[in-house]
């Protein structure tokens, strides 16, 4: 216990966020979002149209525009915006759509969060920490069953799952290849989901080679974070969690994901939040978020928090806040996950969401443990779409979209400033087209049913030939490669 509370009072560096800080002004300007908010109400149809024009231009938003979108009422106006959010999405990603999972690895913690399953005091939950063999069971499964080359490796924060065990399990998922069909299956992206950390234990992930480094604010609204967040613990530090992305730029990790758990607080002032972070990391660094994710309160064993009337968004709120992220960062990844039920992820996805998780579990060791899957004691919360990932990338390709299960990106060097230009130009499109079609190939000769094949096939046969109309500089070289996939060669990419 002692050595518990020591590790504790030493996790902070209280120098690793003054240095970014304006005096003793952080980022989040309470009093520009209120005021934005307030002069945002009854806007002028002429003025939504012309900020919605500057989201096609693949412009950020200011905050006095995306509160302007925020409060949107006419419906017709409401169609417009959410055709542009769509839009927006086209020019940036096509029509790629990224898949991934969850992977829990472990779920003790010493936090206090009052709406999580995994909170210390929560004595019905089952804790475990999993060791690296156990770890390489999940991923045989994940890499070899199911089909998946990214995962999101998720902790809570306690000294037995410190940066040097989040390092160990990462080089475990990487170590597993399986055999499969026609080739093999491996882990290729470790994207993290972890407590913030100091500089120096962020370059150890860096050398490891993770993807993005995902920490949510859970809210920007710091009073209410205050609350929620019990004092003495180290999650109760706002400013230290406020500029955990930071500190992973620095660090070298230059792929950041920022969110926010809606629920917590109004949902158009966290929308505000997440933007006032885009922009202050683009100030200091001219990177914005990689990703932004929005996942809503889901109900956990035993966290009266999570069940209650104030953690409610709705679905409609929850379209409008999907629709105005997209509008108001229009460069960066968006993550909708299987917390939502399927029928919704199917409706909010054209908003312009990228990437999506399926064939998910969230209880720790599910995936390998047939029996003990998706009991509630083990998991953080309930999922609301617990489709395959066979099922998801099916409907995906019937819905026009390619599963893209490219992880070129951090391998070539292409992350941070990098992806930027290029997603904001609409070049990264060539490497990225080219990728998804020989990672498709891939995934549908591994691992595909039937149905899926026949449904991925026409969605090929469609890239192929817009690729050779495009970029007909490109497509012989695309060409060979694809031969070779076929032919069972793996992790070809431009
Ligand atoms: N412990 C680390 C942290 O708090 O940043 C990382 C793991 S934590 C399990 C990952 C995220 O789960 C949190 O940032 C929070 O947004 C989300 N979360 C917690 N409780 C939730 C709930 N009841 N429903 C949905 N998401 C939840
Ligand atoms: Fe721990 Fe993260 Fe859950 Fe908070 S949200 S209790 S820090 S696992």
């Amino acid at each position: 216990a002692t050595d518990i509370r020591s590790w504790i009072a030493n996790r902070i560096k209280r120098d690793e966020i003054t240095r970014y800080m304006d005096g003793d002004r952080c980022f989040i300007d309470d009093g520009a979002i209120e005021g934005a908010l307030e002069r945002g109400k009854n806007p002028d149809p002429g003025r939504v149209r012309e900020i919605l024009a500057k989201s096609l231009a693949i412009e950020t938003l200011t905050v006095d525009e995306a509160a302007c979108l925020l409060h949107v009422e006419d419906p017709d106006l409401w169609e417009e915006m959410k055709a542009a959010a769509g839009e927006v999405k086209r020019r940036v990603y096509d029509n790629r759509i990224v898949t991934f999972a969850p992977l829990y690895l472990a779920n003790l913690c010493v936090n206090g969060c009052v709406y999580c399953g995994f909170r210390a005091e929560n004595s019905a939950e089952r804790r475990r920490v999993l060791t690296m063999e156990e770890i390489k069971e999940e991923t045989r499964v994940l890499a070899g069953t199911v089909g998946h080359k990214r995962l999101i490796v998720v902790y809570g924060e306690h000294p037995a799952s410190d940066y040097d065990y989040i390092a160990d399990s990462i080089r475990a998922i990487y170590d597993v290849t399986v055999p499969t069909k026609k080739g093999y299956g491996a882990i290729r992206r470790v994207n993290v989901n972890a407590a913030p950390m100091e500089i120096a234990h962020l370059k150890v992930l860096h050398d490891v080679g993770i993807g993005t480094f995902q920490v949510f604010q859970e809210t920007y609204h710091r009073p209410t974070y205050e609350r929620l967040h019990p004092a003495g613990t180290i999650k109760g530090d706002y400013l230290w969690r406020l500029y955990a992305m930071h500190r992973c730029i620095e660090a070298g990790v230059d792929d950041v994901g920022i969110g926010a758990l809606f629920g917590l607080h109004d949902w158009r002032y966290e929308v505000l939040g997440l933007l006032q972070h885009a922009w202050d990391l683009e100030e200091k660094f001219g990177i914005g978020p990689h990703t932004v994710s929005f996942p809503r309160i889901e109900p956990a064993t035993n966290t009266p928090y999570a069940d209650s009337p104030e953690a409610v968004v709705d679905d409609d709120a929850f379209a409008r806040l999907v629709t105005v992220l997209r509008l108001a960062i229009p460069y960066t990844g968006m993550i909708l996950t299987a917390r939502e039920r399927g029928d919704l992820r199917h409706k909010i996805l054209p908003l312009g969401c990228t990437q999506v998780d399926a064939s998910s579990r969230i209880g720790i060791g599910a995936y390998a443990d047939v029996e003990e899957k998706q009991k509630g004691e083990r998991q953080q919360f309930i999922l609301g779409d617990t489709r395959s990932l066979d099922e998801v990338v099916r409907q995906l390709a019937l819905d026009g979209y390619i599963t893209s299960f490219c992880t070129a990106g951090y391998r070539c060097g292409r992350t941070g400033q990098k992806i930027m230009d290029l997603l904001r130009s609409g070049r990264e499109g060539h490497f990225c087209k080219l990728n998804a079609v020989l990672t498709f190939r891939e995934w549908l000769d591994d691992f595909a049913s039937e149905e899926t094949r026949v449904a991925g096939e026409k969605v090929l046969a469609k890239e192929l030939a817009e690729i050779a109309l495009r970029f007909p500089d490109m497509y012989p070289r695309l060409h060979a490669s694809y031969e070779k996939v076929s032919q069972g060669a793996r992790d070809i990419y431009f």
